[in-house]
């Protein structure tokens, strides 16, 4: 069967047809209209932008006999000529022809005169991969261009085109074309296609597409569904994007501070063949995606997600503030650079993700100032101290001991949980045994801390047992402990 890309079937004709371009357009019409066209022109932009397009279409429509507001009719005998090969239109690419030779003979063939049109015109792609000679050569033509003679040189790279070159043309800048404008011309396309498609899969390829309408068309040609309707995970899927949910779980678990998630995450989606670059700039598209649901009021048009994904942007907006966000998308920026010479890209991603979760992207002087404080204070606790001295049958004196270290901490809330807590010596193991409370309370804050101080005391393994209250009186003692002052001396 023979298939053309949905980039070359759809390639305008006029410049009605040129997308997110109206400034240059707009120009060169009125040139058109008015007669004025000039010999040399400079099309740069980024790939994928219409360059060539419009430069084809601005040499049909100089030559056209009946053009319409600058457009080119498409109609009359020498557009219809110009709409083949001709050799009045040439377009050659640099990259294959960049020598000396190739630009003496555009030099000598530009003086013979068109044969269907007013003008002969000659398109260079990618102009800046010209040697140093053949710029020497073009610059004389340039210089003293026949009547009839038009140059449109293109490029992606205008900084290496010479002074003397650019000084020659006159210049235009091709943009990038915005999400709204490539998701309109893609439903255009799919409509005429007869290709049904949820709003967010076209958006979500407008948005993979990075402002080229070339990109944009190669992608929803991959996309196309072989039956029934193209949806966003279809899309997704075809694209290698992450799977937006393990990436928003990711998200989460990195603004909730939680490790283990954050490891875990990694872990699945790097399993799953994941690149780490890729990773990361997801990762930090999500949090742009935050950001933006955060800040702007219209940010439900603006990301045109589906209503689900859209939601769950929406409750890590209201839990992680501006700062953190900011912060995240710039320490995920920087990681993008350093993973070219990462030994380890996956350790460096973890690495950057822990500590993203651990900031709140302020700088807050008071912050730094008070975990200097403690941990200055810290390793004196934790040190196994001489002054310390435990008899390590007695569960009575293990516990007095830690009692004292973690009273060097100056934390309060843990001294007084483990003044509320139950101790028992069973062979190897220290067993704490604590209530619902307190068991949670040091399982998420203190546990770590506690199984150091134990381990510079003795030998004895920690083990944390939840105890359900049993009697009345073990009731009334805690509902006692309950904001009083307690004593635990035994
Ligand atoms: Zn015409």
């Amino acid at each position: 069967m023979n298939y053309t890309a949905l980039y070359r079937k759809y390639r305008p004709e006029t410049f009605d047809g040129v997308i997110g371009q109206d400034h240059i357009v707009a120009t060169l019409k009125n040139q058109i209209v008015n007669g004025k066209v000039s010999h040399a022109y400079l099309f740069t932009g980024t790939r994928g932008t219409g360059k060539t397009s419009t430069a084809k279409i601005f040499a049909r429509a100089i030559n056209c006999i009946d053009s319409k507001d600058g457009n080119p009719c498409l109609k009359c005998s020498v557009c219809r000529q110009l709409q083949g090969n001709s050799i009045d239109i040439v377009e050659m690419d640099a990259a294959s022809n960049n020598g000396v030779d190739y630009a003496r003979d555009i030099r000598e063939k530009v003086q013979f005169p068109p044969v269907s049109g007013k003008y002969k015109v000659y398109i260079i792609d990618e102009v800046h991969m010209l040697s140093q000679g053949a710029f020497n050569a073009l610059l004389k033509t340039l210089e003293e261009p026949p009547e009839h003679a038009v140059f449109i040189l293109c490029t992606t790279e205008v900084h290496k085109i010479p002074a003397t070159i650019l000084s020659r043309c006159m210049r235009f800048d091709f943009r990038l074309v915005s999400v709204p404008l490539l998701a309109r011309h893609i439903e255009d396309i799919y409509q005429k296609e007869g290709i049904d498609y949820d709003k967010e899969a076209v958006n979500a390829i407008a948005v993979a597409a990075e402002g080229s309408v070339r990109d944009s068309l190669s992608i929803a040609d991959r996309c196309r569904p072989v039956k029934g309707k193209l949806t966003y995970d279809d899309v997704m899927s075809i694209l290698g994007v992450s799977s937006r949910r393990s990436i928003a779980q990711l998200a989460e678990a990195v603004i909730a501070n939680d490790p283990g998630k954050i490891l875990n995450g990694i872990y699945d989606l790097t399993r799953q063949g994941k690149d780490v670059g890729r990773l990361a700039k997801d990762l930090s598209g999500y949090f742009h995606d935050i950001l933006v649901v955060k800040t702007c009021s219209n940010s439900r048009q603006l990301l045109c997600l589906p209503e689900d994904m859209y939601n769950m942007l929406q409750e890590s907006a209201e839990t992680v503030t501006t700062a953190k966000l900011l912060y995240a998308i710039d320490c995920l920026a920087r990681l993008e650079a350093d993973l070219r010479f990462a030994l380890s890209p996956v350790m460096l991603l973890e690495a950057m993700c822990l500590r993203i979760a651990s900031s709140t992207g302020e700088v807050d002087v008071e912050g730094l100032d008070r975990r200097l404080t403690r941990l200055e204070q810290q390793p004196s606790a934790l040190r196994s101290d001489s002054m310390l001295v435990v008899d390590r049958t007695n569960r009575q004196s293990v516990w007095k001991g830690v009692k004292v270290a973690i009273e060097r901490l100056k934390q309060p809330l843990f001294s007084a949980v483990w003044s509320e807590v139950e101790v028992e010596i069973e062979g190897d193991d220290f067993v704490v045994k604590c209530n619902k409370g307190q068991y949670n309370l040091i399982k998420l804050q203190y546990e770590q801390t506690l199984r150091e101080i134990l381990a510079g005391l003795t030998q004895y393994n920690l083990v944390l047992r939840e105890v359900a209250p049993q009697t009345e009186a073990d009731l009334d003692k805690q509902l006692k402990n309950l904001g009083t002052d307690v004593r635990f001396e035994k």
